[in-house]
């Protein structure tokens, strides 16, 4: 073997510098790769309260649309609301073309539905209920009155899949999950396996 012509000392050399850029390598491979935020998996409690409004735009409100912003997209997914990484406030993320186009992130504080119009129903999965999709009924266009990051009012028309995203999300700022539209029994193997640690 092509090893046995070498001295002990630098083979321990080797294996020992390999090993140290490895754990190198994984570590930077860590943190670049890992969110600052996990999303959580229902049936954690914060995903199933009522959310709080946002009274002022402070520095913890920056960090924390920072951090979903980054979660959102690692998913990735498409929307993302606080309750879903730990934070009961009411602030969601929704991006319609995220993996695909950027520059269309909004950003909504204490989102609330003004009007409604239209029923459709079409199935949603949901980043914090895995391994799922339920059939959803949603109003087809919807107008919705929030705050940005700027701190300005503004008012969004939103219909088709934008519409149902904003509704997903505003659901989770009520407490509501797919879950709550599944029949008993798809909840009750959804949680079966998460008991199980299957999810
Ligand atoms: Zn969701």
């Amino acid at each position: 073997m092509h090893t046995e012509t070498l001295p002990s000392s630098l083979i321990l050399k080797n294996l020992k510098e390999m090993q140290f850029l490895d754990s190198l390598h994984q570590r930077h491979y860590a943190n670049r790769s890992m969110p600052r935020k996990h999303i959580l998996i229902y049936p954690e409690p914060v995903l199933k309260n009522r959310a709080k409004e946002i009274d002022s735009i402070d520095l913890d409100v920056v960090t924390l649309v920072e951090d979903m912003e980054e979660a959102m997209y690692q998913a990735p997914g498409v929307g993302l609301a606080a309750p879903q990484v730990g934070c009961a406030r009411r602030l969601i993320l929704v991006d319609p073309t995220a993996g695909k186009e950027s520059g269309n992130l909004l950003v909504i504080l204490n989102p609330v539905i003004v009007e409604r119009e239209g029923k459709v129903t079409d199935s949603e999965m949901c980043l914090s209920v895995p391994e799922i999709s339920v059939d959803v009924p949603r109003s087809e266009k919807i107008l919705i009155q929030g705050v940005n990051m700027d701190g300005k009012e503004v008012r969004i028309e939103a219909e088709g899949f934008l519409a149902r995203i904003f509704q997903h999300e505003i659901d989770h700022l009520d407490g509501r999950v797919i879950l709550d539209y599944a029949s008993a029994l798809k909840r009750a193997i959804y949680l079966k396996k998460k008991k199980k640690g299957k999810i």
